[in-house]
């Protein structure tokens, strides 16, 4: 069966589709393929924070936002966005006696760009090549303030993306991925440049 193109969903989840193409889309959701399935949810999540950002910018402008991103996914990643800095790396901090024994491995990198500090932990399954990263993206000049308007998006350095995921209301994400070297994160936001983040070498 054929999938829809993100653009096609884009427009299904703001309900500005063709009448035509909305019940096929319709038809489609309903014999449950699950990879257009997930596209709907996130799309859907988007719109509604967008939706929400009203006041502050047109929604519009943010899906669009998202949508040139994910539109890049099959091709070269685009070169926009400002690269953050790490502005901490636990793997290069002296550990209190005992904890390097340990068997748990969650490194934590806290980076910092466009008045935003996104907080990552990425910790690699026991046995495994997959790696689970949690993090929140936080308001650097607002204290315990969070977007949880952002979307985050995983690409490889030759721009193809590996995954993407919304944070919820408290700017929290978390994604799994297979381990390789030189992966990249893009922060898209709202009324911010999109941040970018070079994870370089995990090992
Ligand atoms: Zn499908």
């Amino acid at each position: 069966m054929a999938h829809f193109s993100e653009d096609r969903w884009t427009d299904f989840v703001r309900g500005v589709s063709a009448p035509g193409t909305a019940h096929e889309l319709e038809r489609h959701l309903e014999s449950r393929c699950p990879e257009c399935k997930s596209a709907v949810a996130l799309w859907g999540r988007i719109a509604q924070f967008a939706a929400k950002e009203n006041e502050y910018a047109p929604p519009e402008n943010f899906v669009r936002l998202v949508k040139l991103q994910f539109a890049n996914s099959q091709s070269e990643q685009p070169e926009v966005g400002l690269i953050a800095s790490m502005i901490f790396d636990s793997a290069t901090q002296p550990l209190p006696m005992g904890v390097r024994s340990g068997t748990a491995s969650t490194r934590q990198i806290v980076y910092e760009a466009e008045g935003l500090t996104v907080d990552l932990r990425l910790e690699r399954k026991p046995h495994s090549s997959t790696f689970s990263a949690t993090g929140q993206v936080l308001d650097k000049d607002a204290p315990l303030s969070w977007l949880g308007n952002a979307a985050i998006v995983l690409w490889t350095d030759k721009g193809q993306m590996v995954t993407k995921t919304v944070a919820n209301d408290y700017g929290e994400f978390q994604f799994e991925f297979e381990h390789e070297d030189q992966l990249r994160i893009s922060i898209i936001t709202a009324n911010r440049k999109t941040v970018r983040i070079a994870l370089g070498n995990l090992e």
